[in-house]
């Protein structure tokens, strides 16, 4: 009785996976400005239990999942690994946002999919390193992907409602990071502080570092290339020292089209949402094109930056060789930011890696976590 439209216009339930890091405290305050549309049902973390308790008071969700609990016991809260997957394939759940850093997040990723739901991606690095298994379950499953990386989203900003066969080209951009104009003397001296300062983002510590290695300018070509069906040949990269330009699009007339505004990731967000819709306000911040010019491209300087035409390479490659490629570049991040090397050792580990595994098999999960582990056991025994 009368149920259909009610169901239609209840709030949609959405979980957050990695609700306690920098995509996941965005995707909070921008959901806390639009209850009545979207509902929190499930929250995720990894073990920051104090913010995911504070969260958890605040929004209510049914149900709280923590991969390691630490001393403080919440006796309702799902702990271990699986939580991910159980709050992916809940029924109140209509969108999960996966905003896990790293191969952690394939496996709910894929339950969500094959329950048919949509995801909004912010894990790039499950979309790289399974590109053909998640893409193959979105088709499977009825279910669907919308990116929350702010190039792919400013790239399905531009194609929604165009036929695909009118793209000719997608030109993502680049901020360059933090060391865009280091010499390669600098750069054999620059520290994990150096790195951990990035000119036009706040992030967490993964990305951060792969933004001055440009290591996530290669995991986003492949994620590009996975998500909108492109050949790599039909992706460039361009740096762009402002981050306002998130992408351009070419289409088949010579005509470009790009999207727009402050770098802030609220409004990706909150797109990966609405998608195809647009709402009135949202609360992102308002873009003033004076403020922000002048507006400069740059070509990248690949030669100073290794792991980036490693990762495209991969990619080309392809079968297990995106996922060499992502778990060497997981497992040298975590070395460097141990202290234990240096910057300029991280392209030199994906680069071995690369050499010795690149061949491996990517075609079933298995053998994508087979290839995943021996990267990282690679890394870990040659440069740990
Ligand atoms: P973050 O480190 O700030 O947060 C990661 C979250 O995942 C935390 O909640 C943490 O508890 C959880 N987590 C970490 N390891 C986990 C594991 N093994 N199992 C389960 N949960 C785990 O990272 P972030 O900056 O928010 O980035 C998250 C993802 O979004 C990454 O894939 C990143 O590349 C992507 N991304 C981030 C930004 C950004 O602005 N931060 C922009 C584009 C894309
Ligand atoms: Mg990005």
């Amino acid at each position: 009785m009368g149920t259909g439209l009610m169901s239609a216009s209840a709030p949609r339930g959405v979980a957050i996976l990695g609700s306690t890091g920098s995509i996941g405290t965005t995707a909070l305050r921008v959901l806390e400005r639009q209850h009545d549309r979207f509902r929190v049902a499930a929250l995720t973390a990894f073990n920051n239990a104090a913010l995911l308790a504070e969260q958890v008071a605040r929004f209510k969700p049914a149900f709280v999942g923590i991969v390691r609990n630490g001393s403080e016991p919440h006796a309702d809260w799902r702990v271990g690994a699986d939580c991910l997957v159980d709050a992916a394939r809940r029924d109140d759940v209509d969108i999960v946002i996966n905003a896990v850093v790293g191969a952690a997040g394939l496996d709910a990723t894929l339950a969500a999919l094959a329950r048919g739901k949509r995801v909004a991606l912010a894990n790039k690095e499950t979309l790289v390193m399974a590109g053909a298994l998640v893409t193959d379950a979105c088709a499977a499953g009825g279910g669907e992907i919308v990116p929350v990386d702010s190039e792919h989203s400013a790239i399905l900003q531009c194609i929604t409602g165009r036929p695909g066969v009118e793209v000719s080209r997608v030109i993502i951009t680049a901020s360059g990071g933090p060391f865009r104009q280091w010499s390669p003397e600098q750069l054999e001296q620059a520290t994990l502080d150096d790195a951990l300062r990035h000119p036009t983002w706040r992030m967490g510590r993964k990305i951060t570092v792969d933004c001055a290695t440009l290591a996530n300018k290669a995991l986003e070509v492949i994620e590009a290339h996975f998500l909108f069906g492109l050949p790599y040949d039909r992706i460039e990269v361009v740096v762009h020292p402002q981050s306002v330009v998130h992408s351009f699009v070419e289409f088949i007339d010579g005509s470009v089209l790009a999207q727009i505004g402050v770098p802030s990731m609220e409004l990706p967000v909150l797109y990966a949402l609405t998608h195809p819709d647009r709402i009135a306000d949202s609360g992102v911040p308002r873009f003033d094109p004076v403020s922000t010019s002048p507006l400069t491209f740059e070509p990248l300087r690949a030669e100073q930056f290794p792991a980036f035409a490693l990762g495209v390479a991969a990619g080309r490659r392809g079968g297990g060789a995106p996922a060499v490629f992502n778990a060497a570049n997981e497992a040298a991040v975590e070395l460097f930011l141990a202290g234990r090397i240096r910057f300029g050792d991280i392209g030199v580990a994906i680069a071995s890696a690369l050499e010795s595994l690149g061949h491996r098999s990517g075609e079933t999960r298995e053998a994508v976590l087979s290839a995943d582990a021996a990267a990282r056991q690679h890394v870990q025994e040659r440069f740990g």
